[in-house]
C-alpha cells in the first residue's frame, strides 16, 4: 500500500517511480508486508483451536503470490480445475486445496477427484451424479442461506435468486441423495459474496449454516466463505474483522460443544488479503481539456483494470510525480476505443503529460481480470518480498499476442494473387 512520507514509498522504502524506471509502465506492484498484515489480522481475530484460511486464488494468481500465501500457512480456494493445477504446482498439498466450482461439468469435478483435493458441491444435479460415481469421496456442500449481502448485485452470491449454492430449503432432497448414494459429507460451506457491510446480516447467515451443520453427523469443518470488505476511500467503512472475529469465535466454540466435537473453522478471503497490497502504476499520455472537463489519458485501460467499468469499483488515484503542485480536478481515462473511465472529477496534484499516477487497491481482481483487448500487452508484475523488488511476470511481447494462432497456408500473403 503506497504511503506518503513527503514522497510516495512502498515496502522497503522503495520508490514507485524507481520501479517504473526499472520495469517500465504500466506496472502492477504487490507488497508482501501488506499481505502478511492482513493474514495476521484474520489469524488474531478468529481465536479457535483449528482455523484454516484458504486464500481465494482468483483474486491474484501469480505463482509467487500463491507460494507466499503457502509460506504464511494458508490453504487455497479454487474455482476451476486450472486453479487447482496451478495451486498444486505452487506447492499446496491436495488436502489444503478447496475446489468450489459453479456450473462446471461432472467430468471436471472428476479430474479434481483424481487430483485428491477437497470438493465443494453447489447444486443438486451434480451432487446426485457425484454420489453415484464417487460414493467414497468426502464432499463439502455449498449452502445458499438466502441473505442479501454485498455492495453490488454482480458480486452478491447468497440471495434467493442467486445461481450459487444449494438452498437450505432443499435439505430434505440433499438427505435423500446422501441416503441413496452413501455419500460422506465432511464439510458445509457458504459464501455470500463480496462486501460484508453489516456484521449482523453475516451472522444470520452463519446461524443458518449451523442449523444445516447439525443435520450431518461426521463433519470435520465449517467454511464461512468470504466477503470481507476493505476500504477504498478514506471515509469507507471496512468489515470490522476484530468484532466479527470475536462474535464468530464465541458462537463457533459453543456450536462445537453442542455438536460434540471440535471442528475446523474455515474462511476463503481474496480481496481482504491482497486488495490493499497492490498498486497499479500508469503514465499520463495526454492531458486534454474539453468545454466541461479536463481529461488525463493514461497508457492503460479496461484491458488492464476493468473493475471501475464492470461494477463501478472505486480506486483512489494519486499523482506520484507531483506531490506539491496545486490541486485540480481531472477525469482519468484509458486509451481503449470504448469508454473506459477510471475516475470522474478526481482531485489530484496538477498533472503534466508524462507524470506517473498510482491506483490504490490494485491487488485483487485487477491483473487476473486483464485481457489483450485492442491487441495491447498486459502489464508486468513486481512483488516486493521482504523489502526487495522481484519481477514476477514479464511484460508481454508481440509473440504472446500471436501465440496459439494457427495460420491457414492459403491465406498467407505469399499465396495471394497480388503477390505473384
Ligand atoms: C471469489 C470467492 C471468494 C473470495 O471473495 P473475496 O470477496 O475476494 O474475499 C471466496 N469464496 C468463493 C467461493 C469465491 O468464489
Amino acid at each position: 500500500m503506497i504511503n506518503f512520507n513527503g514522497t510516495y514509498v512502498l515496502e522497503g522504502s522503495i520508490s514507485p517511480l524507481k520501479l517504473v524506471e526499472k520495469y517500465g509502465c504500466p506496472l502492477y506492484v504487490y507488497e508482501s508486508e501488506v499481505i502478511k498484515r492482513q493474514y495476521d489480522r484474520l489469524i488474531n481475530a478468529f481465536k479457535v483451536p483449528d482455523l484454516k484460511i484458504n486464500y481465494a486464488a482468483k483474486a491474484l494468481n501469480n505463482i509467487n503470490i500463491l507460494r507466499y500465501m503457502f509460506s504464511l500457512g494458508a490453504g487455497l480456494d479454487t474455482v476451476s480445475i486450472q486453479e487447482v493445477q496451478i495451486g498444486l504446482k505452487a506447492g499446496f498439498l491436495p488436502e489444503n486445496i478447496m475446489y468450489t466450482p459453479n456450473c462446471v461439468s461432472i467430468e471436471e469435478i472428476g479430474q479434481a477427484v483424481h487430483l485428491g483435493v477437497r470438493i465443494n458441491i453447489d447444486n443438486i444435479s451434480i451432487l446426485e451424479q457425484f454420489g453415484t460415481l464417487y460414493p467414497d469421496y468426502p464432499v463439502c456442500i455449498r449452502i445458499n442461506p438466502h441473505i442479501m449481502a454485498g455492495g453490488n448485485s454482480k458480486i452478491s452470491t447468497g440471495h434467493i435468486d442467486s445461481k450459487f449454492g444449494i438452498s437450505f430449503h432443499q435439505m430434505p432432497l440433499i438427505h435423500r441423495i446422501i441416503k441413496a448414494t452413501g455419500l460422506h459429507v465432511d464439510g458445509v460451506h457458504m459464501h455470500t459474496g463480496s462486501d460484508i457491510l453489516d456484521i449482523d446480516v453475516f451472522l444470520q447467515g452463519t446461524e443458518i449454516l449451523f442449523q444445516v451443520a447439525k443435520e450431518f453427523e461426521n463433519l470435520s469443518y465449517i467454511d464461512f466463505g468470504s466477503g470481507f470488505k476493505v476500504p477504498y476511500k478514506e471515509e469507507d467503512i471496512e468489515t470490522d474483522i476484530e468484532e466479527l472475529g470475536e462474535k464468530i469465535t464465541n458462537r463457533f466454540m459453543d456450536f462445537c460443544t453442542e455438536y460434540g466435537r471440535n471442528l475446523t473453522l474455515m474462511f476463503e478471503p481474496g480481496k481482504f488479503l491482497v486488495s490493499e497490497a497492490g498498486t497499479f502504476l500508469v503514465k499520463v499520455n495526454v492531458v486534454k481539456q474539453t468545454t466541461s472537463t479536463v481529461f488525463a489519458g493514461v497508457d492503460s485501460g479496461l484491458n488492464h483494470l476493468i473493475r471501475p467499468m464492470l461494477y463501478d469499483a472505486y480506486h483512489k488515484i494519486v499523482n506520484i510525480s507531483n506531490t506539491e503542485g496545486r490541486y485540480r480536478f481531472y477525469t482519468i481515462v484509458g486509451y481503449i476505443c470504448e469508454t473506459d473511465t477510471f475516475g470522474v472529477n478526481r482531485r489530484l496534484h496538477e498533472i503534466s503529460e508524462g507524470d506517473i499516477l498510482a491506483f490504490y487497491n490494485a491487488g485483487a481482481y485487477c491483473y487476473t481480470m486483464s485481457s489483450n483487448y485492442n491487441s495491447r500487452y498486459r502489464p508486468a508484475e513486481v512483488f516486493i518480498f521482504n523489502g526487495i523488488d522481484y519481477l514476477i511476470r514479464q511484460r508481454e511481447t508481440l509473440e504472446d499476442l500471436l501465440n496459439g494462432q494457427v495460420e491457414i497456408e492459403n491465406l498467407k500473403p505469399m499465396s495471394h494473387p497480388a503477390y505473384s
